[in-house]
């Protein structure tokens, strides 16, 4: 385990440090063992999820309650207390943990499942539901919730707004925000923005909502989501194709798009090291397809399965009459739906039990995805320690996972091979240097190369305005000044 954070990074001053008199008054708001301040059971709250980041926080929150939200925030603001949000803490950029020993205050208790309007079907819940347990909670009402990702039983909903998660399902449904129909916030001084509407049109002034979803934390508490959540489709098809190529990868996904049209769900794709890894990492012997360079799935979702299947059978016929693809399979019932789709939600897994791990998370003009991977395996090649460099993710969404895994830890000389050579590559393309994870505490710093002065400037006011002390998630998502 290594902290990344800059050497340089100096806890700022101007924060208040956690006195005894300020444990007894969360000790009182809060009973029941709800302040945790035992070292070992407040130190899973200080790791993130791929063992990056470490913080020494000593004290941890859960409340079960806004006013207790409410509470604690006045308390901080009045005191100059720093706080780090936290909701499942499975977000890959670093922004889930504190850096040094900001409060961590979780949601995860905060967990009530609201009303579900079956005319709408939009559903309200408390920020601390986990995606997957909302998931089956309105599959009862014959609907699915709009997004769907690897981290699903373990990622909470108000994570998932606060990072605007994207995962296998933007294809279909659109990002998240579009699904966000209200949300309720906890602004820094422990006030309440109540936005928490159910309205699919509301235009009337500035939606104010938007300015939480994606902002990781820094502006105020996510504590109640109103979300669109579209109808379940009953027919599902699934297939997984090998390629030589990732030309043949692409033009899989165009062929997928014309021949799948509406029924069309996901698309995803992984090069042979992920894809390797990942079965290995699944003890997985037997080879779904015959190997070859490049994956692709394909799934699709229709209200009958017969429309599901046909649509996938055509595509995996046409895709090796042209030689686009050099084998396939088809999942014939559940059970193979469900391994399929293993191969690729537990890549990070896998990733992490390979070594240590350098994750970027890109958007980029499709037919330059590829490219960024094989120039990063060229720019590793000298280095012994580096065990794989891989790509993989969200095809459809141009959306390229690429991994640097290193053995024996963390390595200063290869993160200067890496940054900020990858931001600089992405960013005069024209990419993201961050598509789907945030900026957290690893990407912070790059921001302006990516949003410019101008917005950056913007973004700084905004913070300003909500959260005139800093006390929500410091260091976090806007560049932080190192002297
Ligand atoms: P956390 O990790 O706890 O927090 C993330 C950020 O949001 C932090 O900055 C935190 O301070 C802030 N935050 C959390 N809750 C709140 C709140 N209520 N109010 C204000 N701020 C808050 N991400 C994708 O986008 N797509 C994927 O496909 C995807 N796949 C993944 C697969 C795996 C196996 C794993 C481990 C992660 C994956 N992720 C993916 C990343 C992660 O799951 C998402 O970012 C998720 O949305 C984070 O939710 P969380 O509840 O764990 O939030």
């Amino acid at each position: 385990l290594t902290r990344v954070r800059h050497p340089k990074l100096r806890r700022a001053p101007h924060y208040a440090t956690l006195t005894d008199r300020d444990i007894s008054f969360f000790e009182r708001l809060l009973p029941d063992g709800r302040a945790i301040t035992d070292p070992d059971d407040c130190s899973p709250y200080n790791i993130d999820w791929i063992k990056t980041c470490q913080g020494q926080s000593q004290l941890v929150l859960r409340p079960k309650t806004v006013d207790e939200i409410q509470a604690i925030l006045r308390y901080c603001h009045e005191h100059q207390l720093a706080v780090c949000p936290q909701g499942g803490n499975t977000g890959l950029a670093g922004g889930s943990v504190p850096v040094f020993d900001e409060i961590v205050l979780s949601l995860r208790s905060l967990n009530s499942i609201g009303a579900f309007d079956e005319n709408s079907g939009v559903l309200i819940a408390d920020a601390g539901c986990i995606l997957q347990t909302l998931d089956v909670h309105v599959n009862q009402f014959g609907h699915t919730m709009p997004l769907d990702l690897g981290a699903k039983g373990s990622c909470l909903i108000g994570g998932n707004v606060a990072t605007n998660a994207g995962g296998i399902r933007v294809v279909r449904y659109g990002s998240l925000r579009s699904a966000v129909l209200g949300l309720e916030i906890v602004l820094a001084d422990g006030s309440l923005l109540d936005c928490l509407t159910s309205l699919r049109k509301d235009n009337t002034g500035v939606d104010m909502k938007q300015a939480f979803i994606g902002s990781e934390g820094i502006l105020g508490l996510i504590t109640r989501v109103a979300l669109a959540c579209p109808s379940a489709m009953s027919g599902v098809g699934l297939g997984l194709f090998s390629c030589t190529s990732f030309e043949n990868i692409l033009s899989t996904m165009r062929l997928a798009r014309k021949l799948c049209g509406e029924t069309l769900s996901a698309i995803e794709f992984l090069d042979s090291s992920t894809y390797n890894l990942s079965l290995k990492n699944l003890q997985q012997t037997n080879k779904p397809v015959e190997p070859n360079n490049f994956y692709i799935l394909v799934e699709t979702m229709s209200s009958t399965y017969e429309q599901a299947k046909a649509t996938l059978d055509k595509l995996a016929n046409t895709a090796l009459e042209k030689e686009f693809i050099t084998d396939g399979t088809l999942a014939q019932d559940l059970k193979q739906y469900k391994d399929l789709w293993a191969i690729r939600e537990r890549v990070p897994e896998a990733l992490v039990a390979d070594g240590y791990v350098f994750k970027y998370d890109f958007s980029l003009p499709p037919a330059r995805m590829y490219k960024l991977v094989e120039e990063t395996q060229k720019r590793m090649k000298p280095f012994s320690n580096v065990r794989n460099v891989t790509g993989f993710g969200h095809l459809g969404d141009q959306n390229l996972h690429l991994n640097i895994t290193v053995q024996n830890g963390y390595s200063d000389e290869i993160k200067h091979a890496l940054e900020p050579w990858l931001y600089e590559w992405v960013a005069k393309e024209r990419g993201s240097i961050s598509a789907e994870h945030g900026l957290g505490l690893h990407k912070s710093k790059y921001l302006e190369l990516n949003k410019g002065k101008q917005s950056l400037e913007l973004m700084k006011k905004m913070k300003n305005i909500f959260d005139p002390k800093c006390i929500l998630n410091p260091y976090k998502v806007l560049p932080y000044k190192i002297d």
